[in-house]
């Protein structure tokens, strides 16, 4: 298996737009994990995958740099208008979808080093165990996000040649597989 076919598979998927670029040309920002602090998300300290469980965020961006590449992959819903919440709903189960088999598939891949790294929060189950005091039910399949890692998701679109945002009544969401070959 070499890039260019794991290209072609990612995209065989479903997704939009798909493109692998060199983990060098990856910015990080540890200011991240302040935002994930700020809970926004409401997801802070309630889901293994997400800070602070995932782990300290200068220690995951090291881990991260070490990988050769990042595929970066994206999907693209279609809204009826920018309150369609169904729609976005559907969406994000689409791209989630798309994360599963790539785990599945991606786990068999004869690379040196690999990490699968998805959009905000693990999504494998539909309530976290970590929300009932339980350990993780799927460790091999659970997917930290981008931003645990400190990578900026906008910044990371433009290195891939993407559209962080694809039109008016769309959502957008990314992935990333990170690799190493030998
Ligand atoms: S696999 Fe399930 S229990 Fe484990 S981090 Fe993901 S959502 Fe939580």
């Amino acid at each position: 298996m070499d890039c260019e076919t794991l290209l072609q598979q990612v995209l065989d998927l479903g997704a939009y737009r798909a493109a692998v670029i060199p983990m060098a040309d990856v910015g990080f920002d540890r200011s991240f994990r302040a935002m994930c602090e700020s809970n926004a998300c409401g997801s802070y300290d309630k889901c293994w995958m997400c800070p602070p469980s995932v782990g300290d965020i200068d220690e995951l961006i090291r881990q991260a740099q070490g990988f050769d590449h990042i595929l970066v992959y994206q999907t693209v819903g279609r809204l009826e208008d920018s309150y369609d919440f169904e729609g976005m709903m559907e969406a994000a189960r689409r791209h989630n979808l798309l994360t599963r088999e790539l785990t599945k598939r991606f786990s068999d891949l004869p690379f040196a080093g690999k990490l699968h790294l998805g959009a905000g929060g693990c999504h494998m189950c539909s309530v976290c165990a970590k929300r009932t005091g339980e350990p993780c039910r799927h460790p091999e399949l659970a997917i930290p996000s981008l931003e645990a890692y400190g990578i900026n998701v906008s910044e990371l679109a433009e290195a891939s040649g993407m559209k962080y945002i694809n039109g008016k009544d769309t959502v957008t969401y990314f992935g990333a597989l990170l690799f190493s070959e030998t």
